[in-house]
């Protein structure tokens, strides 16, 4: 039997075997609204769309509830649950996303309503067939998500000025690694945004706010607005 590939036993685990059957059906942990908590529109009121499934595992990820379960829904049924919020700005998130087929025709169909939409992403999948009316806000792995590996590089070339990129920091040796990135991809002239963001209770956000500071680091530090305000709690 061929040896599965990582994303391939992603798919095994979170959808018994393969995604959706068709890539009009997504299957989703929750949909609920609440204040953006970080990027570029933190604060703003928003409709959270929080996909099923992730192929990655970090070491400090908060949405492990979002790992399986969830319900399958149709695009027609998730887009009929967001118009009751009467909420014009849309993230879709997850888990990971991009992980689901159906979510490019899912942002697409978000795009042509006119929502203002932004999507948040590991950055370990290709953003290329994602519509450019869409922020896309994706991270990249540091060394100590334990995820670095997974960094699909390629994505650089993809983004535009519409998209954010986002470095959660664990250490001070992420900081470092972080801050030669931006240099060496050139990322500051890519993106709207790159936002540094402390991992909860790992790296003190006053200590990287003061590293910021010292070495003129051209990007935004962000703290995660709906963990000050609700403690990390699902459906905020
Ligand atoms: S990519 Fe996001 S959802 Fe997936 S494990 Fe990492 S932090 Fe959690």
């Amino acid at each position: 039997m061929p040896r599965r590939s990582w994303l391939d036993s992603f798919y095994w685990r979170t959808f018994e075997g393969s995604p959706p059957e068709t890539v009009m059906q997504l299957r989703i942990t929750e949909i609920f609204h609440s204040l953006q908590g970080e990027a570029r529109s933190v604060g703003l009121p928003t409709v959270f769309v929080r996909l099923t499934g992730c192929p990655l595992r970090c070491q400090y990820c908060d949405t492990a509830y979002a790992f399986s379960g969830g319900e399958l829904m149709t695009v027609n049924a998730i887009l009929s649950k967001i118009e009751t919020f009467a909420c014009r700005r849309i993230c879709v998130t997850g888990g990971e996303p991009l992980a689901q087929p159906g979510c490019l025709s899912l942002l697409d169909q978000l795009c042509h309503l006119g929502f203002d939409v932004s999507l948040e992403t590991s950055g370990a999948l290709s953003i290329a067939e994602v519509n450019q009316a869409v922020s896309r806000v994706v991270d990249i792995k540091t060394p100590d998500s334990g995820e670095v590996h997974r960094n699909d590089w390629s994505n650089v070339d993809h983004l535009t000025p519409n998209d954010q990129i986002k470095f959660v920091l664990c250490s001070r040796q992420d900081y470092d690694w972080a801050r030669m990135r931006i240099d060496e991809k050139r990322l500051t002239e890519r993106v709207s945004d790159v936002l540094f963001s402390p991992s909860f209770e790992q790296l003190d956000a006053a200590v990287l706010a003061d590293w910021m500071l010292m070495d003129r680091v051209p990007a935004r530090l962000q703290i995660q607005l709906h963990k000050l305000l609700w403690q990390d709690a699902p459906g905020h």
